[in-house]
């Protein structure tokens, strides 16, 4: 059985295992999660994120390598900018987007929307997903929506619209080393405080993730957004591994000024019920899908 075929039959699996009870809402049977609706529940509340991602329950799988194009050279005129609710990067024009995500878990290619961030007040917590319970201390999101939706807007109804890539930072006591590569974004922030403030960015000012970011060796599973409308259609790849930053590089994030002036010294969601879901653990084959 090819490794897409086995992953939907995974997928059926671990969506009938639930039966017809999928939430507050009763109007929503498995059909709808399967796909034969395109459209997204608004109303349930049922497959939330983040959640703890414990790796002795996670169910492995192989697939095709994870593909990142472009995410560390990005073009069309690349933006840092203080968005009231956390700081994002992402590329000027939203008409020519440049980096895209393919294979792993993906049908077809998801496009590169933005990258953001999130922490909290102290370096021992922060991040949305926890791994086996512990949580690092920052956790950046790569926002991606399928390339058969026109924009992002457009993807956020549907049921296959986004995928997020989830990384870890974390505050190491011992031997702390300033990140070099994450002083590409850190050194714009003191810039940013101000909320809706924007400036241009390097195009590899995500590269100090790059090393992260390998074809294999991560979890997925189907999840919410983390904020505000919580909708149910995100794919989650939420890499362990985590890269190393300091106490005040993370600290500078903590001065950023969201809405009505007030500094953002936290802006994370805590973990939410896994509610019978499965989180697979991937490795990559050396074989590479045709698309
Ligand atoms: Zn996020």
């Amino acid at each position: 059985m090819c490794a897409r075929l086995f992953l939907s039959a995974l997928l059926f699996a671990s969506f009938v295992d639930h039966g017809g009870c999928v939430g507050m809402d009763d109007d929503l049977d498995h059909d709808d999660l399967v796909g034969l609706s395109s459209e997204v529940n608004p109303h349930s509340m049922f497959y939330q994120s983040p959640i703890d991602l414990e790796s002795k329950e996670a169910y492995p799988i192989e697939l095709s390598p994870l593909m990142f194009k472009g995410h560390w050279t990005l073009g069309h005129k690349p933006l840092i900018k203080n968005n009231d609710e956390t700081v994002e990067i992402g590329e000027a024009s939203s008409a020519k987007y440049h980096a895209s995500l393919r294979g792993g878990p993906l049908h077809g290619t998801y496009k590169f929307s933005q990258a953001h961030f999130h922490w909290g007040n102290r370096s021992s917590h922060g991040s949305e997903h926890t791994i086996n319970g512990h949580q690092y201390s920052m956790e950046v999101h790569f926002v991606h929506h399928h390339s058969k939706y026109k924009n992002i807007k457009e993807a956020r109804g549907k049921v296959d619209g986004l995928c997020v890539v989830a990384f870890f930072l974390k505050v190491t006591e011992k031997n702390p080393r300033t990140n070099n590569r994450f002083n590409l974004i850190v050194h714009h922030l003191t810039k940013l405080r101000s909320a809706k403030s924007e400036e241009a960015a390097e195009p590899n000012i995500l590269t100090c993730l790059k090393p992260i970011a390998t074809p294999g060796d991560y979890f997925f599973y189907y999840g919410s957004l983390t904020t505000k409308p919580y909708s149910e259609n995100v794919l989650w790849i939420v890499y362990p591994k985590w890269a190393s930053v300091t106490e005040s590089q993370v600290d500078e994030f903590r001065h950023i000024r969201g809405a009505g002036n007030k500094v953002i010294k936290s802006n994370y969601r805590g973990t939410q019920d896994l509610n019978g879901r499965t989180v697979y653990w991937v490795t990559a084959t050396s074989d590479e899908y045709s698309y």
